[in-house]
C-alpha cells in the first residue's frame, strides 16, 4: 500500500462528461481517486498527500482495450519468436526474406526458428511451401505462422523433425495438410487441428519460458498506454499463467476473461485468489465466421478477382453463410445453455451475412430469456463489413460493439478496390455509423493481428486515412472525443467495468496514462506519431516494466510450458 498522492499536470483529461478537464487528481493510499479538480481541491481532500508534478504533459485515464489475446500473442510474436508482420518493420516480402538470410547466417546451426506474421495480402507473397522455405533454410527446422491464424508453413527440415517425411500424417478433422503429387507433405498445414499437429512439438522447442514471452506483450501494451484489457481466447489451460502474471506486484494490466464456448467448463464460475479487480471472468466467446484476409467471412457482396486476392489465395465471389463456423441452430444451443446463466456473450463476426444470423440468434435468445430491455451488455466483435441498418438493429437489442479500426489503416488500401469494390471497401469498419446508432463502439487491436496501439486506432477513426495516406470512407470519421471514449470509458463499459475504470472520477481506480501532449492540440494526422506515451499507473502506482518483466522471467516456467504448444486461434 502506498501513500496519499496528488498528481498535477498541465491538463487532466478525465473522460467524465460532467467535468472533462482538470489540473490535479488526489489519489488515496488504497489506489482510488479521492478528488479531481485543481491542487487546492485535492489538498482539501488529502491534506497530507505527496504532490507528484507531471509537468507540461497530459494525464488521462489509462487506455482500455476491449478485445485482446495478451498471453498467446506474447508467446507467438515475442522473443525468442520473430515477429515478421508488415507493420512491425517488414512491409515487403523482401524485408522478410532479408531477415531469413541474416538469421540463417547468424544463428547456431540446427537451431529451430519460429516466425509469426506472414501476411499474404500485405506482403504480396504466395503461401511459402517447404521448397520455398528450403531456399533460405536448407538444413535448420523452421516454422512460419500466417498472420491470419489459419495456416503454418514448415520447411523440409521441420517436416523431417516431425518424422513426417517417412510417414505423412492423415488430415485431421477440421484441418488439412498440403500435399505434393506423390502424397508427400508440401509443408503447409491449414486450420487449427492440422496447425496444432504441425506446430505443437516445434514451438515448444523454441519457447522455453512462455511467461517471459507473455510479459513482453504485457509491456508492449502498457508501453502504448493500456492499463486494462481482455483475453478473448480464455480456456482453463491459460488460468495459471494469468494468475501468475496478475500476482506480480508491478503487473501493468487488469484483465477481463472471455471463455471460449468450445471449452466444456466455459459456463463455470471463475474462482481465484487473485482479486477480481486484476483478473475477472466476464463472458463467453465464439467465432461465428472467420477472417476477411483469408476469405472465410460470410458476406452479401463479392471478393473481387484481382492480383491481391489471387496472391492471398482468396476465391473470388460471395462467401455466404455456408462459410460460417456455426449454423444458426448451433448458435441457439450455445445461447440456450449460457444465456440463462447470466454470462455476457461476445461473438466474433466480420461479414454482414454472418451478422444477420448472429443478430437473429441474439434476438431470439434475448426474447426467450426475457433479457430484452435489461442491461445484458452482449457484444459483437470486429464487424468489418457490418451495414448501417445492422448497427441500428443491434442497438434495439441492447448489443454493443468492439471494433478494430487500425486494421482499416493497414489493409484499407487493398480493401478499397482490390479486395472489394469501392462501395463496400471504402467504408469498411463503419465506426461512425456504430457510434450514431448508440453502440458505444470500443476499439481494439486484437493482438497479435495488429500491434496494441490505442493512439493509432484513434488516429485512424478521426482521419480515415490508410497507410498510403489516402482518405477512404470519410463519412465514417468520428470526433477525437468519440475516439478517446472508445479507448477509455466506452471500452470500460463494454467490459462491464465502467464503475471502476475508464475515466478519472472520484471512487474509481487511479489508472492513468501520461501523454507528452494534449491530444486535442495536435494535428489529427499526428495523433499517433506526434503523441508519446510517457508512462502508466495502476491504482496510483507507477508501472515499472523492467521490474515486471524481470519478475515474470524468474517464475518457474514448468507449469506453463503447455502454453507454448497452442497455436493462436485467429483474431
Ligand atoms: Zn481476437
Amino acid at each position: 500500500m502506498g501513500t496519499d498522492q496528488i498528481f498535477t499536470a498541465s491538463v487532466v483529461i478525465t473522460m467524465n462528461e460532467a467535468a472533462p478537464r482538470a489540473t490535479a487528481v488526489a489519489v488515496r493510499a488504497d489506489g482510488t481517486i479521492a478528488a479531481v479538480g485543481d491542487v487546492d481541491v485535492c489538498k482539501k481532500a488529502l491534506p497530507d498527500a505527496t504532490v507528484v508534478n507531471l509537468g507540461d504533459t497530459a494525464l488521462l485515464p489509462g487506455f482500455v482495450e476491449s478485445h485482446s489475446h495478451p498471453v498467446l500473442s506474447g508467446i507467438m510474436t515475442q522473443s525468442p519468436a520473430y515477429w515478421i508482420a508488415p507493420y512491425v518493420g517488414y512491409p515487403k516480402w523482401s524485408d522478410v526474406t532479408d531477415l531469413f538470410s541474416k538469421l540463417q547466417k547468424e544463428q547456431p546451426a540446427g537451431q529451430l526458428l519460429l516466425f509469426n506474421g506472414l501476411d499474404r495480402l500485405l506482403h504480396g507473397c504466395e503461401a511459402p511451401d517447404a521448397k520455398a522455405l528450403d531456399a533460405f533454410f536448407p538444413d535448420r527446422p523452421v516454422v512460419v505462422a500466417d498472420n491470419s491464424g489459419h495456416a503454418v508453413y514448415l520447411n523440409t527440415a521441420a517436416v523431417k523433425k516431425l518424422g513426417w517425411d517417412a510417414k505423412p500424417p492423415a488430415d485431421p478433422v477440421g484441418g488439412s495438410f498440403g500435399r505434393n503429387a506423390d502424397g508427400s507433405l508440401n509443408g503447409i498445414a491449414y486450420e487449427i487441428p492440422a496447425m496444432m499437429e504441425a506446430a505443437m512439438p516445434l514451438v515448444g522447442e523454441v519457447v522455453k519460458n512462455p511467461l517471459a514471452s507473455a510479459a513482453q506483450w504485457y509491456s508492449l501494451m502498457a508501453g502504448n498506454g493500456i492499463t486494462s484489457t481482455s483475453e478473448m481466447t480464455f480456456n482453463d489451460s491459460l488460468k495459471p499463467a494469468f494468475e501468475a502474471m496478475a500476482g506480480i506486484a508491478s503487473c501493468p494490466l487488469r484483465i477481463s476473461l472471455y471463455h471460449v464456448s468450445t471449452d466444456a467448463t466455459c459456463g463455470e464460475k471463475f474462482e481465484s485468489k487473485i482479486p477480481a479487480s486484476m483478473l475477472t471472468k466476464k463472458g463467453i466467446k465464439l467465432w461465428a465466421d472467420g477472417s476477411p484476409w483469408v476469405g472465410n467471412v460470410a458476406l452479401t457482396f463479392p471478393y473481387l478477382d484481382t492480383p491481391a486476392t489471387k496472391a492471398a489465395g482468396i476465391k473470388p465471389g460471395t462467401p455466404g453463410i455456408e462459410v460460417m463456423n456455426y449454423t444458426r441452430e448451433q448458435l441457439d444451443v450455445i445461447l440456450d445453455t449460457y444465456a440463462p446463466q447470466g454470462w455476457q456473450m461476445a461473438f466474433h463476426v466480420n461479414g454482414d451475412a454472418a451478422l444477420d444470423v448472429v443478430l437473429d440468434a441474439y434476438e431470439a435468445a434475448l426474447t426467450k430469456f426475457n433479457l430484452l430491455g435489461t442491461d445484458h451488455r452482449w457484444r459483437i466483435e470486429h464487424l468489418g463489413a457490418a451495414r448501417t441498418d445492422q448497427f441500428a438493429r443491434a442497438a434495439t437489442l441492447g448489443v454493443y460493439a468492439s471494433m478494430g479500426p487500425v486494421q482499416f489503416q493497414y489493409w484499407g488500401d487493398l480493401l478499397d478496390g482490390q479486395v472489394f469494390d469501392h462501395e463496400h471497401g471504402a467504408p469498411w469498419c463503419r465506426v461512425k455509423d456504430a457510434t450514431v446508432a448508440g453502440l458505444r463502439p470500443s476499439y481494439h487491436n486484437d493482438g497479435s493481428v495488429t500491434p496494441p496501439s490505442p493512439l493509432a486506432n484513434i488516429k485512424t477513426c478521426v482521419t480515415r486515412t490508410t497507410n498510403s495516406g489516402v482518405e477512404r470512407g470519410p463519412e465514417q470519421k468520428v470526433t477525437l472525443d468519440q475516439a478517446l471514449r472508445a479507448q477509455t470509458i466506452d471500452a470500460a463499459f463494454i467490459l462491464g467495468r465502467k464503475h471502476e475504470i475508464g475515466s478519472i472520477e472520484v471512487g474509481k481506480f487511479a489508472d492513468f496514462v501520461q501523454l507528452s501532449v494534449d491530444p486535442y492540440t495536435v494535428d489529427p494526422m499526428d495523433l499517433s506519431d506526434g503523441v508519446s506515451v510517457l508512462g502508466t499507473w495502476l491504482s496510483g502506482e507507477k508501472i515499472d516494466l523492467l521490474a515486471f518483466e524481470k519478475a515474470a522471467g524468474v517464475i518457474d516456467p514448468k507449469p506453463h510450458m503447455h502454453l507454448a504448444t497452442i497455436p493462436r486461434k485467429c483474431c
